[in-house]
């Protein structure tokens, strides 16, 4: 693969922010480019004693930017969702030569993170109360909404700009300050993005960025803090419950985003193109490098060749290289372990039985790509459906019996997003209703929307981001009983 202009802005911050000024530190990490494992840029590491000043940093900004007219508070996000239009093209190159999705998928993550603070602008002027008369009629129940506090922000590396501004904008829509971790593999975009917010009007403290190196004893000495008040967390199941037991010690109120793995269900009389269709936006958005990534392809008997042709033929079609190049049209994985994960899973599945056919290695380039592969005769005792794959393979999994696929579908820890592919609508409503997931698509291989509530049941995490939900999630009820 050839790296292709890779050159970061001149005015790409690479320090921490921290009340309101960028501030450097020897000691740096290296963010590595995906497409040939180069160093793109060396970010200053956030130590313990810093992440703790960013934390008193928001702290300090909090009372403030409580008493912040919501009005005043929308505009600032709605003008950090104009900027970001504006610079769409600069970000997402920032995002591939990061991350190394392609540009065209960079692109539309700019578009859906921008939208959250679009979003979040509008609903920061609809924060709700209730006035109710008592059941007993003697007196009064005033009910209000308050900031949480400080919040603690921490975001994975496979949507580096849109975790951030998922979980930034109901936060200061709210009113809460913040601390934002971004993964340490894709930094860049959330400095950027935290730049952006500057230059959008957003008062010092308000928003702190820091990236510590090992992440664990900074987020634990932060949660220790005592003004830590809320933990918005995106990542992995595993260190989404390592956070929930440390959060527990001091009852910090949590939304976990945590790991998927999600079945998609073809029934027999399903649209076939439809469904081919759906299924490589839902497994190959990213790469494949999505919680919502279609992990588990279960498909009738009645049309399981003619869908997994289909499917062979456009995962074959997929150009893998450097995602900056117009040709290419899956990216690298964003590291070499991701790499050799994918590889590992899918030299375990051809052991217990299933076939390539299509993809099944990894590139050789030096770059950290994994060809798009289809699996057929996947057993349904698999270990791959037992995991989150992270990449561009979709195992097949022929089944006879409709009522039975349930059952299997529910059959894993996570619960995050199903997909299901029926012309019959009443199934299609019945499967959706017992699937164990927050969320389901319906004949759609995409979810997403800032509009509405994401999140997961079972090891998928607590509580939801987007819609109203969202933003109440950065709120505490305050119950007033009122007599006079
Ligand atoms: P990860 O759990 O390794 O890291 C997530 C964040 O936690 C990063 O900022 C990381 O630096 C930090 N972290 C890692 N170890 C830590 C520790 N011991 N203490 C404190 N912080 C720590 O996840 P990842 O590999 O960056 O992202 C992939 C995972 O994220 C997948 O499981 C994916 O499904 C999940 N994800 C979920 C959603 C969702 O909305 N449910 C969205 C995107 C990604």
């Amino acid at each position: 693969m050839q790296n292709s202009e890779q050159k970061l802005s001149t005015t790409q911050p690479l320090d921490s922010l921290i009340g309101g000024k960028w501030i450097s530190n020897a000691k740096k990490i290296d963010v590595t480019n995906p497409v040939d494992g180069s160093t793109l840029a060396q970010v200053s590491t956030a130590s313990i004693d810093d992440c703790l000043a960013a934390v008193d940093a928001a702290q300090n900004a909090f009372a403030s930017w409580k008493a912040t007219a919501p009005r005043a508070r929308a505009e600032i996000l709605r003008k950090s969702f104009e900027i970001m239009i504006a610079e769409q093209e600069s970000l997402a190159r920032l995002i591939t030569l990061e991350n190394g999705k392609v540009l065209s998928d960079a692109r539309a993550e700019v578009a859906y993170a921008a939208e959250f603070f679009r979003w979040f602008s509008e609903e920061a002027v609809r924060i709700d109360g209730d006035y109710r008369r008592a059941p007993s009629g003697a007196n009064w129940l005033m009910v209000s909404r308050q900031p949480v506090g400080v919040a603690l922000l921490a975001t994975p590396w496979n949507f580096p700009a849109a975790m951030a501004t998922r979980k930034i904008g109901p936060a200061l829509a709210a009113g809460c300050t913040v601390v934002l971790k971004p993964a340490s593999e894709t930094p860049l975009t959330a400095l950027a993005i935290a730049e952006i917010m500057q230059r959008a009007g957003v008062p010092d403290g308000v928003v702190n960025v820091v990236v510590p190196s090992p992440s664990g004893p900074a987020v634990s000495a932060m949660l220790k803090s005592d003004r830590v008040r809320k933990l918005s967390f995106t990542g992995s199941t595993q260190v989404g419950a390592l956070l929930l037991a440390q959060a527990a010690e001091k009852i910090i109120n949590c939304t976990m985003e945590l790991g998927g793995n999600a079945p998609f269900i073809v029934f027999e009389d399903a649209d076939l193109a439809a469904a081919i269709d759906g299924a490589m936006l839902a497994k190959m958005r990213n790469g494949g490098a999505a919680c919502t990534a279609a992990n588990r392809f279960f498909v009738h008997e009645k049309i399981y060749d003619a869908f997994a042709d289909g499917l062979t033929a456009r995962m074959n079609a997929l150009v893998l290289g450097d995602g900056l190049d117009a040709k290419t049209t899956v990216g690298p994985l964003v590291s070499k372990s991701q790499q050799q994960q994918v590889a590992k899973l899918v030299e375990q599945a051809k052991s217990f039985g299933a076939k390539v056919a299509c993809g099944g290695n990894a590139s050789t380039d030096g770059s950290f790509g994994y060809f798009p592969t289809v699996l057929t005769d996947v057993s349904f005792d698999a270990p791959i459906l037992q995991t989150e794959i992270f990449g561009p393979v979709a195992p097949l999994v022929r089944f006879k019996d409709s009522d039975d696929i349930l059952a299997h579908a529910n059959n894993v820890e996570h619960g995050l997003v199903s997909y299901v592919y029926t012309r019959d609508l009443g199934r299609g409503m019945r499967v959706a209703e017992s699937l164990e997931s927050g969320m389901v698509g319906l004949n759609r291989g995409l979810v997403s929307d800032p509009a509405a509530p994401f999140g997961g049941v079972k090891q998928s995490g607590l509580g939801r981001e987007g819609a109203h939900d969202g933003l109440l999630a950065f709120l505490e009820t305050k119950y007033v009983a009122g007599n006079w």
